[in-house]
């Protein structure tokens, strides 16, 4: 068996996702997801001018031989267009060899270590009002845990939070605005630190004790800070307090732990085990968040995980809707088979979305289930897809009151 060709393949129905489609000579194809948040032209040029070439005439097979010929090949190692690349051969190739074994992915990962992956949505309001209401929604939708994020008094939007929920539309927050430059966005540590501890407090009174309750500070803290917001939200019993400051420097996170038991999580930015080598070694955090479309795929994410149950460190896959639903299939096939599982980010892709990539995951009573169909479980429509062009979209840029950029 040889791979005949690979297309890399573009469309924006609702936001833009690349795919990277391999076929071999037997007619059997694989797809990987390959999108990057913003920077999707990048990974879809790296590609087609510098992977495709390389791919045609290998034997499918050997995942493990291509991803290391890809990885060191390249001599220039790391970062997220080289990772993300990677990754959507990777998950290409084992979609390929569990439809060529007639076994859904996760079978071929060791079988089913539990009934599903149990999934958080995204709560978010304003006001307690609006919060409330979102929350309610998500349980309506069948949810089981839920990450909550707040409007902060004196700012007019803030991450996390749906413009659309202040007027009763949808709860789903979509940060990448369609422009050709980024919008800006205001910030003010102090007002957030201020104020989340209260809306914690008034959360737990309104929906009890039991409902795993998350929050992502979204890097927007120093060290110092995150340890203070630990400290104050350890009476709300978090489930994990997600990013609480820039971990480019591992060390930072030495300071955060020293002074809180709130369970952290980190790495929907990182792109390789080595980002985690001193936060997992040390055990300075408790969840990993990279995701399976930025991480070099489900070979990399396997060994990943691996290395941190060692730790008794487990999984937490990042999976907003800038993951596709290839990416998101991945996930859950990784999900349902290793052993140190933790929890699984779960946004509902758009309509449109879904009608371009059709699923086969379920999800029931709060869990995600990939689904038994072999491979990932993914078809992809290429005429309908044509008919959604790329369209520039982009996250916001952040900036301090005074207006110094600070980290989105
Ligand atoms: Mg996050």
């Amino acid at each position: 068996m040889k791979i005949s060709h690979a297309d890399v393949l573009v469309t924006s129905p609702g936001r833009n996702f690349v795919t990277l489609r391999i076929t071999t000579d037997d007619g059997v194809v694989g797809y990987g997801d390959a999108t990057l948040n913003g920077r999707e032209l990048a990974v879809a040029a790296y590609l087609s001018d510098h992977v495709v070439p390389l791919l045609t005439g290998r034997d499918p097979h050997r995942i493990e031989d291509t991803w290391q010929y890809l990885y060191r090949g390249a001599y220039w190692r790391r970062g997220p267009v080289t990772m993300a690349a990677i990754a959507a051969v990777d998950v290409a190739l084992w979609d390929i060899k569990a439809k060529v074994a007639g076994l859904p992915l996760y079978q071929l990962l060791g079988g089913a270590s539990r009934k599903g992956a149990l999934a958080y949505g995204h709560a978010s309001g304003f006001d307690l009002e609006a919060l409330f209401d979102s929350i309610r929604a998500h349980l309506e939708l069948g949810y089981r845990a839920i990450r909550i994020q707040t409007g902060v008094p004196g700012l007019d939007s803030v991450y996390g939070v749906s413009a659309s929920t202040q007027i009763g539309k949808r709860y789903d927050y979509e940060p990448a605005q369609r422009s050709a430059v980024p919008s800006e966005e205001q910030w003010d540590t102090r007002a957030y630190l201020r104020h989340l501890p209260a809306v914690f407090e008034a959360v737990r009174n309104e929906f009890g004790p039991e409902l795993p309750l998350l929050h992502d500070g979204h890097h927007r803290m120093t060290p110092i800070q995150a340890a203070k917001l630990g400290k104050a939200l350890e009476p709300y019993d978090l489930f994990w307090l997600e990013d609480c400051t820039p971990a480019e420097n591992q060390e930072a996170l030495r300071l955060v732990r020293q002074h809180t038991t709130t369970p952290l999580a980190i790495g929907e930015i990182f792109n390789t085990a080595f980002d985690y080598q001193t936060l997992i070694t040390e055990q300075l955090i408790d969840y990993v968040r990279s995701a399976v479309t930025h991480t070099g795929g489900i070979t990399a994410m396997k060994k990943l995980f691996d290395f941190a149950a060692l730790y008794q460190i487990k999984s937490g896959i990042h999976g907003p809707t800038d993951i596709s639903p290839v990416g998101q299939a991945a996930a859950l096939h990784l999900d349902l088979a290793i052993h140190n599982f933790g929890i699984q980010e779960y946004m509902r892709h758009s309509p449109e979305t879904l009608e371009v990539f059709r699923t086969s995951y379920t999800f029931t009573d709060g869990l995600l289930h990939p689904g038994d169909t072999p491979g990932l479980g993914i078809e992809y429509d290429e005429a309908l897809a044509e008919k959604f062009p790329y369209d520039p979209a982009y996250l916001p840029v952040n900036r301090l009151l005074d207006g110094t950029v600070h980290d989105w």
